[in-house]
């Protein structure tokens, strides 16, 4: 660290095409003195902040690497990064944020391309086949997976390319393509095939192995993620009793590290692809404790408030956007001790706190963690309590007539509705139009979707085809 203080961090050639770092040229301690202040402006009146925990050498520390592919004027494949804001690939061989294994195995991919007659694909002419290549690696594992997003399913002489790939790195354990062939800027499409190898890599972590598919969510700095667990587990002062929830799971890293150190453990996540890969780690590290659950965690948290089920500690992970106010709402009702909030951005993490402390929880004590050297992003693990007073005040307050119980007599939630209707009629349908197809079917509604706030409100109506897709639903459900 004294090291870094004083060297002047080198400046990426790149680094004002791509936009990645906005830190470029920063030393890395004054980086770190940033990041802190920024905290601290917004958490210190709730607590104490802890000074941020930066890493020993910040480079290179990125684990998941991707590439996009296109052609320069003279048709030659390139490979690189989108330009801040565009859709204009700057060619980029090695990355000073990036893995340089990953770096390598990209320039190798993009070497062959010629001998197989593997052109890249073209957004404006949509002609060529490889879109992106997505790299992953085990930080303790050492194993790296390939993934090739492709244009069309056809991918001439794949096990060839794969071999020829394979040669050059024999450290590849395992090889994906991935078809993407949607006009959009999404990187990887819904279908994966394994061309090489299990189709997943693992790392270990926190004594825990996880297994990181292709679509799964994982964090993308190892050093930091262990620290960052460590502190959110340790918060949460865990005995061997505990009901715990962890809530926003992901691959359930979370709940797993923290499954050896409580009673019950639950993990709820939306993503069902993460969803699916908790459930092996659960069977993985042969943990029993813990059951996962696809569903929203607003949601998820209304029927444990309904069903007043018991909460010792909760963890809450949730995306940049924060949490919801159903969530924290609930999360009060419940009143579980301790709550160990980690957040990747400080500044709805402030408005949850702000939120929370009028429910009668105190922020106690907050750990910014330095995840993401050169870039603008802060991750912080905060622990909260609760009042004695405001307890019992709560508790008393808590009435099940306040909640929408629909969710719970219905048979389905809206979730699971707008699921359905969406896989089988390719419509996006809203709570509201659900309400009331329920209304005419005769199904119990919650307050909160039942009727105009004033007589003369106009709301939009469910149009026919909806009426009849969500009819459907209802059919399958078993509710009409
Ligand atoms: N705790 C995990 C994942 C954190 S990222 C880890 O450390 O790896 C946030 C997660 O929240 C993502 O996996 C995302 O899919 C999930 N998520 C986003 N919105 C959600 C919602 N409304 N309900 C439940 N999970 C949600």
């Amino acid at each position: 660290m004294e090291k870094n203080k004083t060297k002047k961090a080198s400046v990426c050639p790149v680094a004002k095409k791509c936009g990645g770092c906005e830190f470029q040229g920063m030393p890395y301690a004054e980086q770190l003195r940033h990041k802190e202040k920024r905290v601290r402006i917004l958490l210190d009146s709730f607590g104490k902040v802890h000074p941020i925990i930066g890493m020993k050498d910040p480079y290179h520390y990125r684990n998941k690497v991707h590439a996009v592919f296109d052609r320069d004027r003279r048709g030659n494949a390139i490979s690189g990064v989108y330009q801040k804001g565009t859709h204009k690939v700057v060619p980029v061989d090695s990355c000073m944020i990036e893995d340089q294994k990953a770096d390598e195995i990209i320039v190798t991919i993009r070497g062959l391309l010629k001998s197989f007659k593997i052109k890249t694909y073209d957004e404006d002419t949509q002609y060529g086949l490889l879109r992106h290549v997505l790299i992953r690696r085990g930080f303790s594992t050492g194993e790296i997976m390939v993934v090739l997003v492709t244009a069309s399913p056809i991918f001439p002489s794949k096990n060839n390319f794969v071999k020829a790939l394979r040669k050059v790195h024999p450290e590849i354990t395992t090889v994906v393509q991935n078809i993407n062939d949607r006009g959009t800027s999404m990187v990887l499409g819904t279908r994966d095939v394994v061309l090489y190898g299990k189709g997943f890599i693992e790392d270990k972590l926190c004594g825990c192995t996880f297994r990181i598919s292709a679509q799964s969510f994982y964090q993308v700095n190892p050093v930091q993620t262990e620290i960052l667990y460590q502190k959110a587990i340790e918060a949460a002062g865990l005995t061997g009793k505990e009901t715990v929830l962890d809530a926003y799971c992901g691959i359930g890293t979370i709940g797993l590290i923290a499954a050896s150190k409580a009673k019950q453990v639950t993990g709820v996540e939306l993503n069902k692809e993460a969803v699916r890969d908790a459930i092996k780690n659960a069977k993985r590290n042969q943990t029993k404790n813990i059951t996962f659950y696809c569903e929203d965690a607003g949601e998820f948290m209304l029927k444990m408030a309904a069903e007043d089920q018991q909460l010792d500690v909760v963890f809450m992970d949730p995306p940049r956007s924060g949490s919801s106010e159903v969530f924290l709402d609930c999360l009060a009702k419940l009143a579980p001790k301790k709550v160990v909030y980690v957040s990747c951005n400080p500044e709805t993490l402030a408005r949850d706190l702000r939120i929370l402390k009028k429910k009668g929880y105190q922020m106690q004590e907050a750990w910014p963690v330095d995840m993401f050297p050169f870039c603008d992003h802060i991750e912080t693990v905060v622990l909260l309590s609760k009042g004695e007073v405001d307890s019992k005040k709560i508790r008393v307050e808590f009435s099940l007539e306040d909640m929408d119980m629909s969710e719970f007599q219905d048979g389905a939630t809206y979730t699971q509705i707008k699921d359905y209707v969406l896989e089988h009629s390719g419509l996006k349908v809203s709570n509201l139009y659900i309400s009331q197809i329920k209304r005419k079917c005769g199904i119990g509604v919650g307050k909160n979707y039942n009727l105009p706030k004033s007589e003369d409100s106009r709301q939009p109506q469910c149009p026919p085809e909806k009426e009849k897709a969500i009819r459907e639903a209802f059919k399958y459900f078993g509710m009409i």
